[in-house]
């Protein structure tokens, strides 16, 4: 799937639309999702303009990588869900049901999460 600059966090990371940030460093921003579906649902992305996790493996540096894999537990840590525990998810493509094409990690917590996949 080739970038679209005009997705929502490319206008974001370009402050043409607002965030409620929590974290960002030269390679990362992270902000809380606009549509909470845990009491603490934080969205972490590179920079970069990549789409999916495959895509970013295939083509970011590892200075980027390893920024956005740090980043992740970083604000798990920062927004107070590391000791209780929290969840980490990418969804990609479009039988990963991807909303935004731009690389995210959701950090889902604040309350106990239940089974990942209903058995
Ligand atoms: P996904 O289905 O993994 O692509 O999820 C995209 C996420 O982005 C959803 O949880 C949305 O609520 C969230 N989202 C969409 N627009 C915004 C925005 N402007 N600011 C923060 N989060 C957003």
């Amino acid at each position: 799937m080739a970038y679209d600059p005009n997705n929502v966090f490319a206008k974001i990371l370009r402050g043409e639309i607002p965030c409620k940030k929590v974290y960002e460093n030269e390679h990362v921003l992270a902000f809380h999702d606009i549509a909470p579906q845990t009491p603490v649902h934080v969205l972490v992305i590179p920079k970069g303009a990549y789409v999916s996790m495959d895509d970013f493996t295939a083509n970011a540096s590892l200075a980027e990588q390893g920024a956005f894999l740090k980043a992740v537990g970083d604000v798990a840590r920062l927004v107070g869900v590391a000791e209780a525990g929290y969840r980490v998810l990418s969804n990609c493509g479009v039988g990963g049901n991807q909303e935004v094409p731009h690389l995210h990690m959701h950090i889902f917590g604040g309350k106990p999460l239940g089974r990942m996949i209903g058995k």
